[in-house]
């Protein structure tokens, strides 16, 4: 027997990317060189977007996102409570108020309509977003030709959270692309589809935004000579225009993130795979698993399945019994409203019903690229015996 706890999700290194990051670390710049430069066109190339910008995380990027787009205190900033709390948070970094908008429970997502009623009522009470934040969870997109017309009639930028999503896409426009945002983001946190360590990008069609953010995660410092405001500057001198910060990406880290990317549709095909396979043999369960849009491509950066309805009580049960047998099975994710942060802000149970019964009955499996057909069958066969326990 096989008793090796099995994570969620796992990253997957192999010599080359090894042998990528040495090859920096042995070179003259170890940040700022080429590398990152290198990484940021590969991105744009990748996703089709005109601009990309690199970060030290996706935090980062979403908090210079959102001040590229002149978030500020009074503003609001709406995104989905079923995301990690990063989504949120930008926006008071910002001090500008957070809303959220509740899901669909078929995909987890932010659902259109619900966001079409709160605009029809927050443009009543002139209350409406500056910024809206869906979040592709596990790698889903949401239905952004949705969210997008919305934004036209009520003049709110869209940040896609696309930190799940990368290699994924929309109406077969690949997510990054920015055909239906402003500005997208990616994480490249281990657990995420591809790594640097820590890091984060932002993908973008606007030079003007590209510009500012590049700018923002830099100290707020233009080296760029025309852009000088001041004249008694020489050609070695730079500027700063504006408090900004050091949230740049290193060369080494790019290094990483770089040698990834080569093996970023093997990745998505490889959990694409598995999420077939575990989908075919819970075709009898009481589960739903998450189902994308049928324009959708997902990632599949989690494998998130939803007991049905005369379950729901044995969640805490299932969980247990899983890790308890060594599988690594978690909530992806307490709503974000329920977060103490945000219950001191006001937040309470009951704010978004659909969210709050999401996460009682909600867990994901382990899924990543490197994951054995053996772990696989462990995972399929615990989840078979659960239900013959639970049953008898
Ligand atoms: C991981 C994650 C982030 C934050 O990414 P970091 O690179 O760790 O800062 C933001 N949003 C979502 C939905 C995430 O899963």
């Amino acid at each position: 027997m096989n008793s090796e706890f099995l994570p969620y999700g796992r990253q997957n290194i192999n010599d080359k990317d090894i042998k990528s990051v040495i090859e920096v670390l042995k070179s003259d710049f170890l940040t700022q060189g080429k590398v990152h430069k290198e990484f940021e066109n590969q991105i744009s190339k990748k996703v089709k977007s005109g601009f990309c910008v690199s970060f030290n995380s996706a935090t980062s990027a979403l908090h210079i996102a959102c001040m590229a787009l002149n978030l500020k205190k009074g503003d609001y900033l709406w995104t989905t409570p079923i995301t990690f709390v990063a989504s949120a948070n930008c926006a008071r970094y910002c001090n500008a108020e957070v809303d959220f908008v509740d899901i669909e429970e078929k995909t987890g997502l932010m659902a259109p309509e619900l966001l079409e009623q709160k605009l029809i009522n927050a443009s009543k009470e002139g209350k409406l977003p500056k910024i809206v934040i869906p979040v592709h969870l596990a790698g889903a997109s949401c239905n952004m030709p949705k969210i997008y017309e919305l934004s036209k009639i009520y003049g709110f930028h869209i940040v896609e959270d696309a930190s799940h999503a990368i290699g994924g896409s929309c109406n077969n426009y690949a997510v990054g692309s920015c055909k239906y945002s402003d500005i997208t983001v990616f994480s490249l946190h281990p657990v995420k589809i591809i790594t640097s360590a820590e890091g984060g990008l932002a993908t973008t069609n606007s030079s003007r935004l590209c510009k500012r953010m590049r700018t923002l995660a830099s100290h707020g410092i233009t080296k760029d000579q025309e852009d000088f405001v001041g004249k008694n500057f020489e050609n070695w001198i730079y500027e700063q225009q504006e408090l900004g910060f050091n949230y740049r990406l290193s060369d080494v880290h790019a290094a990483l993130g770089l040698s990834q990317l080569e093996r970023l549709d093997y990745f998505v095909d490889k959990r694409n795979n598995i999420a077939d396979f575990y989908k075919n043999e819970f075709s009898k369960l009481p589960i739903k698993t998450l189902e994308p849009y049928d324009y959708v491509r997902s990632t599949y950066h989690l494998f998130i399945v939803q007991l049905e309805d005369d379950y729901t009580k044995h969640h805490e049960y299932i969980f247990n019994y899983l890790r308890g047998n060594g599988i690594g099975v978690q909530l992806h994710y307490l709503p974000v409203h329920l977060q103490p942060y945000y219950i001191d802000l006001g937040f309470s149970q009951g704010n978004y019903p659909l969210s709050e019964k999401y996460s009682k009955k909600s867990f994901s499996l382990p899924i990543f690229p490197s994951l054995k057909e053996e772990d696989i069958i462990r995972v399929i066969a615990l989840m078979k015996d659960i239900f013959c326990k639970i049953i008898s």
